[in-house]
């Protein structure tokens, strides 16, 4: 039997977005096609550690969380 893939869609690449993906593809990585939108150009990145980044205290590349690949 093939089992075909049910259509999702995302709006939002942020800390809800991205978390709601992960948690989805945990439980049921075969599940489901999914596409995420996002208004930013690169991958989803953890806010609560932007305010190191813009202190200084933490490079940018430590915070994301999943490449825009993902
Ligand atoms: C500097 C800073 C520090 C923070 N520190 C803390 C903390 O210490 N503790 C804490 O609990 N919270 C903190 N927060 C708040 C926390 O980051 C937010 O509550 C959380 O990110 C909200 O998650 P979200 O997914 O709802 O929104 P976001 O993470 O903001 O994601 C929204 C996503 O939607 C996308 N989007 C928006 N409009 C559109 C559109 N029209 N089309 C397509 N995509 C769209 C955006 O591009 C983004 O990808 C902090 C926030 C900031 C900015």
């Amino acid at each position: 039997m093939t089992l075909v893939k049910q259509r999702l869609v995302i709006v939002g690449n942020g800390m809800a977005g991205a978390r709601a993906a992960e948690e989805i593809l945990k439980r049921a990585p075969d599940r489901f096609d999914i596409a995420m939108f996002g208004a930013e150009p690169y991958g989803n990145y953890n806010r609560i550690l932007l305010s190191n980044v813009l202190n200084g205290s933490q490079p940018a590349t430590e915070i994301f969380m999943n490449p825009l690949a993902w």
